[in-house]
């Protein structure tokens, strides 16, 4: 091997339409239609062949058809109309500035261990990366200070082919960051950053790398640089790449890595976010550099708490990060000191007593002042599973809750459809995308205007398919008759399902062939004929999911599904962007309940499409009993997965049969009215609600904004605050032990009517605590299964301080509603700087009375 080192030459760009440079490192141009055809207008093959890459792109362009395009008055319109709607874009006000105008330059960091924003960048594996760009895409939309935080990875996920036999294999390309829509970051010197962190094989160098998304920057970290040993620069090689060690040390370089390169580059986050437990250490390297400017650590945590929002994204207790012991010895060791930590409390802040190992998401639950799921099941579901942290809790009120996920609407909606809703709902749709009002318009658009729209979509997908199953083909070298062969797949007639996702094995890729018979009927019916496209990557450790992969492809080339269902290999934005334009109904059958939300049958409906799935993640939010289809039941958790396989299998047959083949081949003037009003009431229903827009609305007014204010308050006068709320904390733990019932007594009787009132009072030993600092208060709510539910509370009001410790409290309750109801009452910690009721875990309920 010989050392070289490369150099990017640019071709000379006309002045006239110089700007193009400017837009390349943008990635608002991949959310904007006319800025791609930008591009694809100097070179169509060649755009195609880069890949939609605008620096790869524009590297090898051939100067010619640039100086010719800055001659084309045509041309030149459209560059002139680009660039005012990216000036625009860039320069107007948002929505932050209009609500949140003094924390419109307050830095909120989000870390993230992938980031999905377009095919040119593939950093991301799947659902989570995606979410992770959309998010960040729609925060500048409203304008939010957004800086993303994540790794670059030399090799991307990886690139799946499948071979003859059907088996997934995994192919690791080597990336040219220079040919990439990112950029070095510099020091004001324009001296490239570089930052160290420190692994117990010594120190490793990360260059940073800032892309920028409109108003937002993500900045990504990149061990390949030449001072790092070999093993050390492929720390950055792949994403869920390796093993145990790999896992760690990615997750350090990220946490720890992306803390010292924001601090390297001066931006000062005022509210943290950690987009999954991949990224929890950040709040370790916080917590060390305020340790080392002399606070003390149990300070220190609060003030790193104060201002973190823990999202997490997992729903099965399996799937969250842990390490043992020795692991965290092994890497953590040499910190506890710098932590002004002992051993046994480092471990304590991740530790699930459980598992018996650090875990990750109790790492960031520990060290959140807010943490939520991503749908309000994965809420429900994600309250039960950290119950045990917050065992005196009923469980709906441990203090998680949730934002159902959204999609970037302009990202995943095809233009003609854009278009459309311009044309029906105003020029302002996207601003005002969350106004349902608006939505209402829909019913106006003509059945065959849409249907047309769409059947056009379809047509466009079906020739990408061929034309990738063709390159495929070529590329295997098969006969020149089965490459022609693919001419005939697919029939833009045909009721089109789609099903495309990451290959994990609880999405269940292969419920739909449980009964193959019947499904072969199905698809042997020529009056009404089916068909699907798969498309979706295994990790590459995951068996049994190149299993179901390989199954696909078997059945794919079997009598009578042959050229009716196909795989396409390499799912990623791309593939997905053209899938989700053009199927009729997109199919989903997670094993309820552990899909955390899932979003890709959102950007089904908002294309005109159908979405049809298991009642799980964010579907039971948006099902309404016509705007898609529901397999299963609400609640399926007294199933075994053998009976909920079977169930579910049962259900998809059912509805396709009896349901979705009718409504889709009714016709009336060649038109499927009842599907129409359907693909409307979708459209209608979902869009307002299920975009990236209203979710980042719902973080920052419910996380970000609280965060900054209470970040500030706890650091103020040198952490003052922080301080204060420690003490209190540990007073009260110390101390909670005093607080008990003397004695509860009630005025009501078994049988009440409505607007009766009960009367309670309470004789309650606070020992040494303050009465102002606890809440003694009515709790109440239904009461079904020997637990109450909808728990409300209202305070008692403190009559008299008996002495000796004791306080009198009395209160009220009109019961305002008939029911079965259940009340008590409970002593917990008040305080006005907590963000949540139960940030102290401390509650002592009253006993029978
Ligand atoms: C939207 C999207 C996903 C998410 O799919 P789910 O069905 O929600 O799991 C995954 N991968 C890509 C490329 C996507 O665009």
């Amino acid at each position: 091997m010989f050392y070289f080192r490369t150099v990017s030459v640019n071709p000379k760009m006309p002045e006239r339409i110089s700007r193009l440079q400017d837009l390349q490192y943008n990635l608002w141009f991949s959310w904007h239609e006319p800025a791609l055809e930008l591009y694809r207008q100097l070179n169509e093959v060649l755009w195609e062949d880069c890949y939609h890459n605008p620096v790869k792109f524009l590297l090898e362009l051939h100067q010619e058809d640039l100086h010719e395009a800055a001659q084309d008055s045509n041309y030149l319109a459209l560059y002139d109309q680009v660039i005012g709607d990216f000036d625009r874009y860039m320069n107007e006000e948002k929505w932050f500035h209009k609500y949140y105008n003094q924390h419109k330059d307050r830095s909120i960091a989000y870390f993230s261990a992938e980031f999905g924003l377009h095919e040119s960048l593939p950093i991301y594996s799947g659902g989570l990366g995606v979410l992770a760009g959309d998010h960040t895409k729609a925060a500048s939309d409203l304008g939010i200070p957004f800086i993303g935080v994540g790794l670059l990875y030399k090799q991307g996920y990886f690139t799946q082919r499948i071979n003859r036999e059907g088996w997934q294999e995994a192919f690791y390309p080597h990336y040219n960051f220079y040919q990439m829509p990112i950029v070095p970051a510099v020091h004001e010197n324009g001296t490239e950053v570089q930052i160290p962190v420190d692994l117990p094989q010594g120190t490793v160098f990360l260059k940073v790398w800032e892309m920028k998304v409109g108003l937002a920057k993500i900045y990504l970290l990149d061990a390949d640089v030449a001072r790092n040993s070999k093993e050390d620069r492929a720390l950055t090689a792949q994403l869920y790449g390796g093993d145990r060690d790999m896992r760690i040390k990615q997750e350090i370089i990220l946490g720890i890595g992306g803390v010292k390169a924001l601090r390297a580059l001066g931006i000062i986050p005022y509210a943290w976010h950690i987009n999954e437990g991949h990224a929890s250490f950040l709040c370790i390297e916080r917590i060390r550099e305020l340790v080392q400017t002399g606070i003390p650590v149990a300070t220190a945590k609060e003030v790193v708490k104060s201002n973190t929002l823990f999202t997490t994204h997992t729903p099965v207790p399996a799937g969250h990060d842990t390490f043992d012991e020795e692991k965290i010895d092994y890497y953590f060791g040499y910190l506890y000191g710098q932590l002004g930590m002992s051993r046994d409390q480092f471990m304590q802040l991740g530790w699930n007593k459980e598992h018996k190992a650090f875990n990750m998401t109790v790492l960031a639950l520990n060290l959140s002042s807010y943490c939520n799921g991503v749908s309000r099941l994965h809420g429900e579901v994600s309250r039960k599973m950290f119950q045990i942290f917050f065992d005196q809790l009923p469980v709906e009120e441990v203090p998680i809750t949730s934002v159902t996920n959204g999609v970037h609407a302009e990202s995943w909606i095809a233009q003609e459809i854009k278009d459309l809703y311009r044309e029906y709902l105003g020029n302002e749709w996207d601003k005002n995308i969350s106004d349902q009002e608006q939505w209402h318009k829909v019913d106006n658009i003509s059945d065959e205007r849409i249907w047309n729209i769409h059947k056009k979509k379809k047509e466009d997908m079906i020739f990408f398919v061929r034309h990738r199953l063709e390159q495929k083909k070529l590329r295997n070298h098969e006969s020149s008759e089965s490459v022609a062969e693919v001419q005939n797949f697919l029939s833009p007639d045909s009721l089109t399902i789609g099903f495309a996702r990451r290959f994990a094995t609880y999405k269940r890729a292969t419920l739909l062939f449980r009964n193959k018979e019947r499904l072969a009927h199905l698809f042997n019916n020529p009056e009404r004929p089916l068909q699907i496209i798969f498309s979706g990557k295994a990790h590459p450790a995951d068996d049994a999911g190149k299993e179901f992969i390989q199954k696909i492809y078997q059945y794919a080339n079997e009598e009578p599904f042959r050229g009716k269902i196909v795989f396409l290999e390499d799912y990623d934005i791309n593939v997905a962007r053209y899938l989700v334009q053009g199927v009729d109904v997109w199919l989903n059958t997670p094993r309820w309940p552990m899909e955390a939300s899932g979003t890709s049958g959102m950007k089904v409906a908002m294309n005109g499409g159908l979405h049809w799935s298991v009642l799980d993640g964010w579907w039971p939010e948006g099902y309404n009993g016509y705007n898609g289809f529901a397999i299963g039941e609400i609640d399926n958790s007294h199933l075994s997965e053998q009976e909920l396989d079977r169930e579910d299998s049962y259900s998809l047959y059912a509805l396709l049969e009896e349901v979705i083949i009718p409504s889709y081949y009714n016709r009336e003037d060649h038109l499927p009215r009842e599907w129409i009003k359907r693909v409307k009431d979708s459209i209608k229903t979902l869009s307002p609600v299920f975009n990236t827009g209203r979710m980042v609305q719902e973080y920052a007014s419910q996380f970000y904004v609280n965060c900054i204010d209470r970040g500030l308050m706890f650091s103020e006068e040198n952490f003052a605050l922080a301080g204060r709320v420690r003490a209190f904390k540990q007073y009260l733990m110390e101390n909670w032990h005093h607080v008990d019932f003397k004695n509860v007594n009630f005025n009501g009787t078994k049988d009440m009517n409505v607007g009766d009132e009960l009367t309670l009072s309470a004789t309650v030993r606070l020992g040494p605590i303050n009465h102002n600092d606890v809440r003694v208060e009515i709790a109440y709510g239904y009461e079904s299964e020997h637990s109450l539910h909808n728990i409300q509370t209202k305070p008692m009001n403190l009559v008299e301080a008996v002495g000796d410790g004791l306080y009198r409290y009395s209160g009220s309750l009109q019961h305002a509603q008939q029911g079965t109801f259940g009340y008590t009452v409970r002593i917990r910690p008040s305080s006005t700087y907590f963000a949540n009721d139960f940030e102290l875990p401390l509650v002592t309920w009253a006993g029978t009375f």
